[in-house]
């Protein structure tokens, strides 16, 4: 699950003082983490200070602090690193890294690529300015604010008669099938998006919509909503464009399915466990192979 720890807590501005907790530092370049392998696994780089004096930076955000040490994102502008290190994707680490700096270089890796691109105005052209009391940048000429994006997107299970609808999309991986996902379009309720998703996608309509999760999914900047659904008519069919199948599956003929770090995978495994109350036939987590 890939969100802020609760340990976490968010601040604009830096220490003014170097703190007496030395910092840890969330370096990214191309959209990977620096990291290097330690005693007890990965480690990120600690100092008080920028901890590679000679290694040029782009831009750095202070984060706030993480069990009371300080967090910086940081934007190299090479990304070649220091001996021992190595830059790794955030999809990569997931396991490899505990839950919580992982969410912490989540929240990292979208402010670094928002504020790369929202270093000049939207409207008038001119430079931005970092503001002080929240999280944005405005235009010193016509006082436009630019907020970090987030795009929206929901993603419903839909069942049917002991039966999961699963579906492939042709950048998945080899046998991988997942769960139906889409933006939410400018205007749209969350619920309209599923209905018009859904029906776009495999061409059938969906009933008793009920919320599931959310989660953050920083490739670049999204927030994945999960519904349930039960299936309320239509005839299957993949629109051959976003989605390349479609199919039902039961519990017993799962195919690959999509990262055990995705919103995908958790609504997935919650319909194969068990639950009080509700007959199922599956023994458990992990039923499926995943890819991703
Ligand atoms: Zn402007």
């Amino acid at each position: 699950m890939l969100m802020l720890p609760d340990d976490f807590h968010p601040a604009i501005l830096p220490p003014t003082a170097i703190a007496e907790s030395p910092a840890w530092w969330f370096i990214l370049a191309n959209g990977q983490l620096l990291v290097r392998p330690g005693d007890e696994g990965l480690e990120l780089p600690l100092a008080s200070i920028w901890p590679f004096a000679k290694w040029p930076t782009a831009r750095r955000l202070y984060l706030g602090t993480l069990w009371g040490q300080p967090c910086y994102a940081v934007e190299t502008a090479t990304g070649e690193p220091p001996p021992g290190w190595t830059f790794e994707s955030l999809r990569g680490l997931w396991t490899r890294m505990d839950e919580e700096r992982l969410g912490v270089a989540g929240q990292a890796l979208q402010l670094i690529e928002w504020d790369r691109n929202h270093q000049f105005c939207g409207q008038c052209g001119t430079a931005t300015q970092p503001r002080a009391d929240e999280r944005a940048r405005r235009c010193p000429a016509c006082e436009l604010i630019a907020y970090p994006r987030l795009s929206p997107v929901v993603m419903v299970r839909v069942v049917h008669a002991g039966r999961i609808l699963l579906a492939r999309a042709p950048r998945f991986a080899a046998g991988v099938y997942s769960v139906l996902a889409g933006f939410v379009e400018a205007g749209e309720t969350l619920e309209q998006a599923i209905h018009r998703e859904v029906a776009e996608e495999v061409g059938i309509q969906v009933q008793n919509l009920r919320y599931f999760a959310s989660q953050s999914w920083p490739f670049p900047h999204s927030l994945m909503m999960a519904f349930t659904a039960d299936y309320a008519g239509g005839q299957l069919q993949a629109d051959g464009q976003e989605i390349v199948d479609a199919r039902w599956f039961t519990p017993d003929e799962m195919p690959g399915l999509p990262s055990p770090m995705s919103m995908a995978w958790r609504l997935i495994q919650d319909y194969l466990t068990p639950h009080d109350g509700r007959s199922s036939r599956a023994e458990g987590e992990g039923r499926g192979s995943f890819a991703s």
